[in-house]
């Protein structure tokens, strides 16, 4: 192992791994630091886990329309311990697979908890190790609060260490998390309550999909109570939590409680100050378009800059970084407008661009909404009829897409075709220009009137 290099990146979640691996590839000398598994939050506690407790929970919502089908399914019971032990296995694959991707793009990588020395220098375990160009991607980890009993809850990390289903759970939170996994645990046949600080989920999304979302999470027998913080936590002889809401007139008692109010930057131990570097009093490090920090030669990408915390985001501005240094592509930086994104809730919502609330605020009359709410036709023999809105924000006399929000079924799978077409400026009529595929969903963006 040197001690020199030409790039050091400290984190091997999404943005290192893709930022060490591209920059290779260019040619630099390149040293990546991860203090626990390859393939950082995404592959370990959070998309590629996420994803494969979804899928179990749709596979079982499509179980309840089978019959209509002429399809009868006597019996069946969900094994969750047989489900994290395959889950489990498929991700510790993951983890080697890293290993040979970095191994194979001849990135040299130490296991071990990094900390900065000065501007060029970085120490892992007392050894020194040195490079013009540092990347700090060292993402987050869940935000627990400061209350009596919290240490009684769980974070997501901790979701996916279950080994058994708890019976009874409370939810406490409102984004991304909270949501997907109140919907995972309720398909999977927990009683699930959640706790929102404010009045509504998912409060930046468009109102109709958020809207939309909680009429389908009550119709599932999800429990939603607005406005509630809990101010206490204990647990009972039975050895299940009690949780006291600040109201003092809420007690719940659960079986498990899961924070999920948003995730802090790994920041704290980096010693960040022993090479200048810019925090800012929530932990996140602020970069310029380029990820340049306010010290030359240290850049930050991912979680860490609290910029749109998405695995391809992470990635992509890896990549542009890794070009822009060593491939001489002086202008590489990402474009960090119209990220699509799905809240891989039951159903899906699916997004892109302006809501309609925010389109209007900025461009007022200029905004002209087309919306259509159908039942999709799968559900021809069900007898609950979900239904899936589709809304598109177009701007001026040319009507240019700026906005696409979608819930139901398979819009997950939809949107990132439309987001293509959106991103190179398409317009509602070069939506209407293009033939439909029916019989689909995905059609009714093409219909739209
Ligand atoms: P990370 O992937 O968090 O990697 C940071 C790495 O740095 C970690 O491996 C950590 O161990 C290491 N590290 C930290 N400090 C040090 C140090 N001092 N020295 C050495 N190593 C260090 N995004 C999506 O796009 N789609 C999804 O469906 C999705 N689902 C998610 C579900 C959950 C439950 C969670 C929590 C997140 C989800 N995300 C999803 C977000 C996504 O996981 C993150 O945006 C992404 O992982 C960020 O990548 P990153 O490289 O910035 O950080
Ligand atoms: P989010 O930022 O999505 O949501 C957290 C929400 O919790 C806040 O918006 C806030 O909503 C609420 N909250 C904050 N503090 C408290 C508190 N003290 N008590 C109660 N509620 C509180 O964070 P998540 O942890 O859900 O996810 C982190 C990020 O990871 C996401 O933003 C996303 O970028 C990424 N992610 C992406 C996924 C995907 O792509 N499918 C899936 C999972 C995560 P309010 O102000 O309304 O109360």
């Amino acid at each position: 192992m040197h001690s020199e290099y030409n790039y050091i990146v400290i984190g091997g979640g999404s943005g290192g791994v893709a930022t060490a691996r591209r920059a290779s590839e260019y040619g630099a000398r390149v040293l990546l630091i991860e203090s626990s598994r390859l393939g950082g939050t995404c592959v370990n506690v959070g998309c590629v886990p996420k994803k494969i407790m979804w899928t179990a929970s749709d596979i079982i919502h499509n179980l309840e329309h089978a019959e209509g089908y002429g399809l009868t399914i006597d019996a069946w019971r969900f094994d969750w311990g047989r489900l994290k032990q395959a889950r489990d296995a498929y991700v510790k694959n993951l983890n080697s697979v890293y290993a040979r991707l970095l191994d194979n793009s001849a990135v040299d990588v130490i296991h071990g908890f990094a900390r900065f020395v000065d501007a060029k220098c970085v120490e892992v375990d007392g050894k020194e190790y040195r490079a013009d160009h540092i990347t700090v991607s060292t993402g987050g980890y869940p935000t627990i609060p400061d209350i009596p009993g919290a240490e009684l809850g769980i974070s997501s990390d901790g979701f996916f260490e279950l080994e058994t289903r708890p019976e009874r759970v409370a939810i406490v939170g409102s984004g991304y998390i909270a949501v997907e996994i109140a919907c995972m645990f309720n398909a999977l046949g927990s009683e699930v309550t959640m706790l929102l600080r404010k009045e509504h989920l998912l409060r930046p999304f468009d109102a109709s999909m958020r809207e939309s979302l909680t009429a389908h999470m009550l119709e599932q027998g999800i429990n939603i109570i607005p406005n509630t913080q809990i101010s206490s936590v204990r647990k009972l002889n039975d050895g299940c939590l009690e949780l006291v809401c600040s109201n003092h007139e809420t007690i719940l008692h659960v079986d498990a409680l899961l924070w999920a109010i948003g995730r802090s930057s790994a920041t704290e131990k980096l010693k960040l100050e022993a090479a200048g570097v810019e925090v800012k009093p929530n932990g996140t490090v602020p970069v310029d378009a380029f990820q340049n920090t306010n010290v030359s030669g240290i850049y930050a990408i991912g979680d860490i800059t609290g910029k749109a915390q998405l695995t391809p985001v992470a990635v992509a501005a890896g990549r542009k970084l890794a070009a822009r240094l060593f491939d001489k592509q002086s202008d590489s930086k990402l474009d960090y407008s119209d990220i699509p994104t799905v809240v891989f809730s039951h159903p899906p919502i699916a997004t892109i661009g302006m809501t309609e609330d925010e389109a209007r605020e900025i461009h007022g009359d200029a905004v002209k909404v087309y919306q259509t709410r159908f039942t999709p036709m799968y559900y021809a023999f069900a007898t609950e009829k979900p239904k899936t809105t589709m809304k598109l924000i177009c701007l001026g006399r040319e009507e240019k897409v700026i906005g696409l929000h979608m819930i139901g079924m398979h819009v997950d799978e939809m949107l990132q075709g439309f987001a293509v077409a959106i991103r190179m400026g398409a317009t509602k009529q070069d939506f209407d220009r293009t033939v439909a595929i029916h019989p689909t969903s995905s059609e009714e963006l093409v219909t739209l009137r």
